[in-house]
């Protein structure tokens, strides 16, 4: 009997590569055409662009390790530049090439337009936080966090509540301090000056993973069953009814907002953040100081450089920018990068459920369900980060595993 992965989200390919390999033969449902989910290519105007523009760490093991296994290779589809945070008010703070933590000692040191004392007390408090492992004694919110810490600055205006915002997706007054400092730790914080790394796509998101996943899978027997929309999934004694097809077991691989329809009981207490990505297209090209810049104190928080003059600036989290229709945020968002030429072209995406809400305490699953032969996978079901691709590749992963080990899956 074959094993169903209901979601082509990137967790659900990573499950189902995870079985392939293992020998299983696998049917992928997906109810969009393509495979991606949150994070796929989309046609715009003859143009394919990114649903929304995402940021890549060198951290994120094991989503460059899934893309080697599927034949994409990560040097050729990256570039790879150590981690600067720098913005539009003049701070700057730029890692060195230097070995792990004397990169981080060295960049806190030398940042600009942040005073000695901050800096210093900024470096005891990191190194604090590395000797208790990152693990925080109680759970408040990452405002409330910082306030105890005495990280009340300029590191916390610049470079805390930023980095926040973008890891979480979820702003420091709402957002939980032990999931943000589980990202600092394997970040920042991290043994290797590699995994603070930034990785700036250089094509888009089909391309470093659903493409060739989805190709590497047909190649091995796996069914694509694009455009399908799973209706019921019924677990039985010796197997589960998916669409009334019978399977040896199923790993659902759904975003939270879609569980409750295909397993009532395993809806969790989720509420959702939004993601907006404005696409603004220069010519000649606008230069920025460096591909990835801060936006501060206006709607926009960063500006990527996509190359030949498109620049994707994003909106993160629930903010005034919601209310503003699409020809307004173009202007603000022109305005606050300061360009003198307007955009030949502009094109608006709002993701109104991007991720769930990291809030602090937040229930979060693992892979077992109530019922032995269906796992669960999905951004929300890797409890130690928030809603990102490495999360979701890892609960993939782990939902393939905690199967192939229990035996739920029968035998390849
Ligand atoms: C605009 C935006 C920007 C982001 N930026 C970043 C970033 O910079 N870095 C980062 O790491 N992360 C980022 N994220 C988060 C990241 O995209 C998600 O965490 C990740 O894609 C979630 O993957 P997933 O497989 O868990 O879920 P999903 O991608 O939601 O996949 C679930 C899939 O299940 C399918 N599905 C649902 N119901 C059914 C059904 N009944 N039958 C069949 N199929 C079904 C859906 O169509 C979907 O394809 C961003 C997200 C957005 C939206």
């Amino acid at each position: 009997m074959r094993v169903a992965v209901v979601g082509g989200g990137w967790a659900g390919i990573a499950a189902a590569v995870e079985l392939t390999a293992a020998g299983r033969a696998v049917t992928l449902f997906e109810a969009g055409r393509r495979l991606g989910g949150r994070a796929r290519a989309v046609d715009l105007a003859g143009r394919t662009l990114d649903n929304g523009q995402h940021l890549f760490l060198g951290a994120y093991r094991d989503t460059l390790a899934l893309m080697r296994r599927v034949g994409a290779d990560p040097d050729a589809l990256f570039v790879r530049r150590p981690l600067r945070v720098i913005d539009n008010a003049g701070f700057d703070l730029a890692l060195p090439r230097l070995p792990a933590p004397l990169h981080l000692a060295w960049g806190l040191l030398a940042a600009r337009r942040v005073p000695w004392r901050e800096k210093l007390a900024t470096a005891a408090w990191m190194r604090g936080l590395q000797a208790a492992g990152f693990r925080l004694p109680a759970d408040p919110t990452v405002a409330a966090w910082l306030d105890g810490a005495g990280q009340t600055g300029a590191l916390r205006r610049h470079l805390w509540e930023p980095l926040c915002l973008a890891a979480l997706n979820t702003p420091a007054e709402r957002a939980s301090a032990q999931v943000f400092a589980n990202v600092l730790r394997d970040s920042l914080g991290g043994p290797r000056r590699a995994d603070t790394d930034l990785l700036l796509p250089r094509r888009d998101l089909g391309q470093l993973l659903p493409q060739p996943a989805a190709a590497w899978l047909a190649a091995r027997g796996c069914e694509l069953r694009l455009g399908h929309r799973v209706r019921t999934l019924a677990a039985t004694a010796d197997g589960v009814a998916i669409d009334g097809e019978v399977f040896a077991g199923a790993i659902v691989a759904v975003a939270p907002q879609h569980l409750p329809g295909l397993l009532p009981g395993e809806a969790a207490d989720f509420t959702y953040e939004p993601i907006a990505t404005v696409y603004l297209q220069y010519d000649p090209p606008a230069p920025l100081p460096f591909p990835l810049y801060g936006l501060s104190g206006g709607h926009g928080q960063w500006v990527i450089d996509r190359g030949d003059g498109l620049l994707a600036a994003v909106l993160s989290g629930h903010g005034a920018w919601e209310e503003l229709a699409d020809a307004e945020l173009v202007s603000r968002l022109h305005g606050e990068l300061g360009q003198i030429r307007l955009p030949v072209w502009h094109r608006v995406i709002r993701e109104k459920r991007a991720t769930f809400s990291c809030r602090p305490g937040l229930r979060r699953p693992g892979p077992a369900t109530a019922h032995p032969r269906v796992f669960l996978a999905g951004d929300h079901a890797w409890a130690e980060y928030p809603a990102t691709l490495e999360g979701a590749v890892r609960s993939g992963l782990a939902a393939a595993r905690a199967g192939l080990d229990r035996s739920a899956f029968g035998k390849p």
